[in-house]
Order: structure tokens, then sequence, then C-alpha cells
């Protein structure tokens, strides 16, 4: 399977463990197409292995208290009533390639999933995006703080994430160009969706732009992905 940079460096242990997390992720939810999209072995894969990454050495339990996944063939559209009120996290305002719902369903646009499996764009995954709202909302509505590990100090995953996120506004603000996405600077749920995208499909950039980020969410995440991306080799 191609998959752009989410798996690079990938040793062979870590391997065989993603395939068994992501056999037992799709024992444990349930997948569906949306709008006749009919949802292949192969499809269902690669959402799995991709949501396993950033749960590798989680473990499964962080994706616990919900189990659907409903796949849309393109970019989809929601109608908006009371949506916020039910914690609704999107990723786009109309078009949606991606959306969590808080002890809900994750919703993907199979065009975007594809597209990230084809050609990797260094900075962006819609899975591990719409999954990293998934750890935040596990102690409550999205709001950029998933349930920190006790050997964590929640006051430098907050000066580090609001330090980098008033910096991405600030220079949105004066017209510079930014140093991330600038959907991050939506709000801090979304910073810490899209600053997840690029601790696994960019880490270096990450590390240069934000390296307090960078070292936060490598202690949440407990994986080093630029010393992985380092290490690659030919294969
Ligand atoms: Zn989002």
């Amino acid at each position: 399977m191609h998959s752009g940079a989410l798996f690079h460096g990938l040793s062979a242990v870590e391997r065989a463990h993603l395939r068994e997390l992501t056999t037992l992720f799709l024992r444990q939810k349930s997948l569906s197409g949306a709008q006749g999209l009919e949802v292949t072995t192969e499809m269902a894969l690669a959402v799995a292995a991709q949501a396993c990454v950033p749960i590798l050495k989680l473990g499964l339990d962080y994706y616990e208290g919900w189990v659907e996944i409903i796949i849309y063939p393109g970019a989809f559209r929601v109608a908006r009533n009371s949506a916020d009120e039910a914690g609704v996290v999107s990723l786009q305002e109309q078009d949606l390639s991606g959306e969590s719902w808080t002890r809900g369903p994750v919703i993907l646009s199979w065009d975007d999933v594809a597209f990230d499996l084809g050609a990797s764009r260094p900075g962006q995954n819609v899975v591990v995006h719409e999954f990293a709202h998934k750890l935040d909302m596990l102690n409550g509505d999205a709001n950029g703080m998933p349930p920190l590990h006790s050997d964590m100090v929640r006051q430098q995953w907050t000066e580090a994430l609001s330090r980098a996120f008033q910096h991405l506004q600030q220079q949105l603000e004066h017209h510079y160009p930014p140093d991330i996405n600038p959907y991050a600077a939506t709000n801090p749920a979304e910073f810490f969706a899209v600053v997840s995208e690029y601790f696994f499909t960019d880490p270096h950039r990450l590390m240069q732009r934000y390296p307090a980020v960078y070292e936060q969410l490598m202690l949440f995440y407990r994986q080093d992905p630029m010393q992985r991306a380092g290490s690659e080799q030919s294969e």
C-alpha cells in the first residue's frame, strides 16, 4: 500500500504491531459508505491503518466510546442547525473532507483519503486530522487538549500550543506567509488536529517552526516521527 509519509521509517516490530492494531480496529469499528459508496476491504484497511498510526504507542482504548465511521464518495455537505451544540468540529465550513462528532461517528470523504494515499501532501492527512479530534474529545468536547499522560506538564502543553497558535494568528493578521496550514488558526481544536497532521506527515517542518509543539506531541503520542524519517532506508 502506498501511503505517503505516514508509514515512513516504521521498524519491522512497529509494522507488525500496526497490522495487529488495524485488525482489532476493524473488528471494533463499523465502516459504512454513504451515498451508495461501497466500502471495499482495501478502503477499510487504508482508513484503519492510517487511523492506527497516531495510537501506535497509546493503544486502541484511545478510540473507545464510539464505533461508527461513515465514508462519503467525495467532499460532503452537512446541514447545520444546532450542530455545534452536538459537539461537532468540521474540517471545512461547506464542503467537508472530514468531520468528527463527540461520542459519535467519524465522517470522511474517500476522495480526500485516497488523495493522501496516492500523493502525499506534506502536512496534510484527513484521517490523522479527524482521529486527532477523537483523541481531543476523550476528555470532553474538542478544545485542543487531549488527556495528557501523568508524566506530562499541563502548563507546558498549554504554553507551547497557545504560543504557536497566537504566532500563526499574527502571521495571518499581518499577511505574512503562514508557517503551517492557516486552517490551524481557526481555533485551538483545529490547531491540535492540524499540528498532528504535520507531526506525522511533515515532522521536520513542525520541528523547525514550532519545536515546543513538536516536543509536546512527541510526549503525547509517544512517538518521534522525525527520527523515523531520518532513519528511513530504501526498501
Ligand atoms: Zn478539524
